[in-house]
């Protein structure tokens, strides 16, 4: 996906304020944070959403999830964190490369806006 702006950032062709890479996954914080801690995880493969995620290589869905809770364990949030997937651009979604939302470091209203 060589237009893919999450593509660009695995790969290094875009630089981001990278805290996590493995060789699943890579972790940068968010350019327009929306809490004290943001940072988006992303597989280094590219898939749309969390379902097309889920349903293709769910091996990696686990290993995001994982790096979700390294990135919040190191941002020191203490297991208080918010993890969010928007999938769909009527929720949010702008960038259709699966990436999850880790929010924390604030009090957060429910539910959502
Ligand atoms: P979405 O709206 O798709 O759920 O989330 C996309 C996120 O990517 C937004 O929170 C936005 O601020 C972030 N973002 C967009 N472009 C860039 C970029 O070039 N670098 C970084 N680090 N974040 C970006
Ligand atoms: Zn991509």
């Amino acid at each position: 996906m060589s237009g893919c702006l999450f593509c660009r950032i695995a790969s290094g062709e875009i630089p981001a304020d990278v805290v996590l890479r493995n060789n699943d996954v890579v972790a940068f914080r968010d350019v327009n944070p929306q809490a004290p801690v943001h940072v988006l995880v992303i597989p280094i493969e590219h898939h749309t959403n969390v379902t097309e995620l889920s349903a293709k290589a769910p091996h990696l869905t686990s290993k995001l999830i994982d790096a979700a809770a390294a990135v919040a364990q190191g941002e020191g949030l203490d297991d208080q964190y918010r993890l969010v997937f928007n999938t769909g651009a009527d929720v949010g979604q702008s960038v259709f490369h699966v990436h999850a939302h880790v929010l924390g470091g604030r009090n957060f209203a429910w539910p959502p806006g």
